[in-house]
């Protein structure tokens, strides 16, 4: 066995977990514009967004000034319950691809709902408990973010109804019966429960659904139910600002050992776990410290970085949102069916795109099998089965780990791995036996999701 000087697991003790979360939004000299209220077009008002969010995760959402933000004692303590969380070097993925390049991953997956998503839940519903809300309703694509919700309801007594897209509600039982363990209650989307999703319904009577649509029903049922909020998994500006913890810890156990990376590449769905793990090294680059290069990856089939329009635009189909300033495909625009099914969002993160629009970071976008490929070549020299969004981070990981190869660089490339993929066999599966596809949209596909972008 060769001496390593870098542990194979970089691990922070309980003493050394962050205690703060990192508000990039304050290390940014042109700040992403405000939300705006769609019938005024004025900016949305705190009372306004209060009516559908927790007051105190609006207090966040609108807070662009303390760079630093103290997680309370008790979203620590259930943190420890899952955190902190490893940062592996992939001695063997470098091995198994013979590259002078050291990786190095920050591993999400190791709690039972499998991804970050727990991060935000957990400090979600705290914060919901101490409003003194009884229940809560969110929407969930593949799954992911309704199981770790549904894991956070159960620790803090709320109850909790879960929109999931009804194509994931079919492709994954699983998942469905994973919530319903922990108390929620699934409903697949579009539903006969609310109006826009009977109209949804009517007029597109054989729609698998979509992430934007359920997340207008949810909002829907939040607003009509007494005591009740609307809690979103991805996007929002106060969603980036818990999953900061991933970049937090890692940063944290990288400075252990000294290591610098020069590459940071996470997938993009609606950009939280990309937000969370690029901040604290972002806020240093926005103040001059480093070069960082930062790559954010998408789906080919849902390109909203690489092929969409940086417009204010809703966060749903169902047009209920406040307007935020976005790079997004349109709220009309219907992902193919793929088995990524949390990078299936017209939208982005208004910070990810703010700092893409300025040109701080890059964005890739991958074809399926090329991610399934990729996953298969991590599963099999790393041991971890990545989830399929996560794949898209390990894809061009390995692409730049390949060109180092090639030019005998060795930089040090860092990437999140944001899930595991125990329920996304039939995704594997279809991968193995040669009969996944690969869905790219046309350019009029795309005209058609631009034709439902509001005027601003
Ligand atoms: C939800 C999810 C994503 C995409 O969401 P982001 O907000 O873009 O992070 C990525 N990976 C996994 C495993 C997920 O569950």
């Amino acid at each position: 066995m060769i001496q390593q000087e870098i542990p194979y697991k970089i691990f922070l003790t309980e003493e050394e977990l962050p205690k703060q979360w990192h508000n990039l939004r304050a290390f940014m000299k042109e700040k992403p514009a405000p939300f705006l209220n769609p019938v005024t077009k004025q900016p949305a008002t705190r009372q306004e967004l209060e009516q559908v969010f927790c007051k105190e995760l609006v207090d966040q959402e609108l807070n662009v000034t303390d760079k630093y933000i103290d997680i309370p004692q008790e979203i620590r303590d259930f943190y420890k319950m899952f955190r902190p969380t490893p940062v592996v070097r992939a001695y063997n993925l470098e091995r198994a691809l013979g590259t002078p390049a050291k990786i190095y991953y920050k591993f999400e997956g190791q709690n039972t709902s499998g991804s970050h998503k727990l991060n935000s839940a957990a400090a979600q519903v705290y914060y919901a408990k101490k409003q003194g809300l009884t229940s809560l309703t969110t929407e969930t694509g593949a799954g992911q973010w309704g199981t770790a919700l549904s894991m956070a309801c159960a620790f803090y007594g709320l109850d909790l109804t879960v929109y999931m897209v009804k194509v994931s509600a079919q492709q994954k039982p699983h998942r469905k019966a994973l919530i319903e363990t922990y108390g929620g209650t699934v409903i697949p989307s579009p539903s006969d429960t609310t109006h826009v999703g009977r109209k949804i319904l009517a007029e597109n009577p054989g729609t698998g659904g979509s992430l934007g649509c359920a997340i207008s029903e949810a909002v829907e049922t939040a607003t009509q139910t007494e005591n009740c909020r609307y809690v979103l998994g991805s996007v929002l500006n106060h969603v980036a600002l818990h999953q900061t913890i991933i970049g937090m810890e890692t940063k944290a156990a990288l400075d252990k050992y000294n290591i610098q990376p020069d590459i940071v590449i996470a997938c993009a769905g609606g950009g939280s776990n990309l937000a969370g793990m690029i901040s604290p090294f972002m806020g240093d680059r926005l103040e001059g410290k480093n070069n960082i290069q930062f790559i954010a990856v998408e789906p080919a089939s849902c390109p909203t970085l690489t092929r969409g329009k940086f417009a204010y635009d809703f966060g749903d189909t169902g047009k209920m949102t406040p307007l935020m300033q976005m790079y997004t495909l349109g709220s009309g625009f219907m992902p193919s069916a793929s088995h990524s099914g949390g990078l299936r969002y017209h939208g982005m993160s208004p910070i990810i795109s703010k700092l893409y629009h300025d040109g701080y970071m890059e964005a890739r976008s991958v074809e399926q099998t090329k991610v399934f490929e990729a996953a298969v070549t991590f599963a099999r020299s790393e041991g971890t089965l990545p989830a399929p969004e996560s794949s898209h981070a390990i894809r061009v990981a390995i692409d730049e780990a390949l060109k180092c190869k090639e030019t005998g660089e060795e930089k040090t490339i860092l990437f999140a791995l944001s899930g595991t993929g125990y329920f996304d066999m039939t995704a594997y599966s279809a991968y193995l036996d040669g009969t996944m596809g690969d869905f790219i949209p046309t350019e009029e596909d795309l005209q058609k999701g631009f034709a439902s972008l509001p005027d601003v």
